[in-house]
């Protein structure tokens, strides 16, 4: 009796554990598909080529030299724009959109729980940074990606609603922390391959605490190495098909 109830327990709390895996990974896995479609990488019939995007800008020191170094090696890139950031360098995203980049929504206020918010927090903080990127191109984009990539289903369906494809990575250099940038080029250069969407840092988050140098630092050598394996730098909507403004 006893051991039929401690199995019974067992079965109960090993199904629930297996749950809280499968929604954990759904929330923060930039591959899962769990609550709605990701481009986590490029489309079929890219053959060798891998896109380039940077997270957390426009920021007036640090975006400024990462365009620098891209210009120089003639490497489109997608800039994901925290709006509040926008607001005030809205000459940034000029240059970032002359220079022939393309630019996607990062959220408004970059909060750290807004995987915890729904609809209406959503629908607001997609739309107010739109408008900080309209306001300095005249365009409204198509590409979203949800701070450090945690998404929930309500989120997912917002974006969805609101006719944003939502797009994470296959490749990081984990330079959105302190780090060097020897760690940075090491962990691009193992995990590169075609297909890739390489995801690096051009700012600081709003409640972060990092120095976007070691990114700038490594920049150049993570652009030879990846010409070094074959592989060939287009610009993000390409390499996953998708207009990327309205
Ligand atoms: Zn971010």
């Amino acid at each position: 009796m006893y051991f039929t109830v401690f199995l019974i327990t067992a079965l109960v709390a090993l199904i629930l554990l297996a749950c809280i895996a499968v929604a954990l990974r759904g929330v923060s896995a930039p591959r899962s598909t769990l609550f709605g479609p990701v481009s986590y990488r490029g489309a079929a019939g890219h053959g060798r080529n891998v896109a380039l995007s940077f997270d957390d800008g426009p920021d007036e020191e640090f975006t400024n030299q990462i365009l620098d170094i891209l210009k120089v090696h003639g490497v489109p890139a997608a800039f994901f724009v925290i709006g509040r950031y926008s607001e005030t360098n809205q000459d940034l995203l000029r240059r970032i959109h002359a220079e022939g980049h393309v630019i996607g929504n990062h959220s408004y206020s970059h909060n750290h729980f807004g995987a915890f918010r729904y609809t209406r927090y959503w629908e607001h903080e997609l739309a107010h940074t739109d408008e900080t990127i309209h306001r300095a191109v005249g365009l409204r984009p198509t590409l979203v990606r949800p701070p450090m990539g945690l998404r929930n289903p309500l989120m997912m369906k917002t974006f969805r609603r609101c006719g944003y494809t939502t797009v994470t990575w296959s490749c990081r250099g984990l330079d959105g922390v302190t780090t060097t940038a020897k760690k940075i080029l090491d962990r691009i250069s193992k995990t590169v391959q075609a297909g890739s969407i390489i995801l690096l840092h051009d700012g600081t988050d709003p409640f972060g605490q990092r120095n976007p140098q070691s990114t700038i630092d490594a920049l150049p050598k993570i652009i030879a190495d990846v010409r070094s394996q074959g592989l060939e730098f287009v610009r993000l909507d390409e390499l996953i098909d998708v207009t990327p403004y309205r």
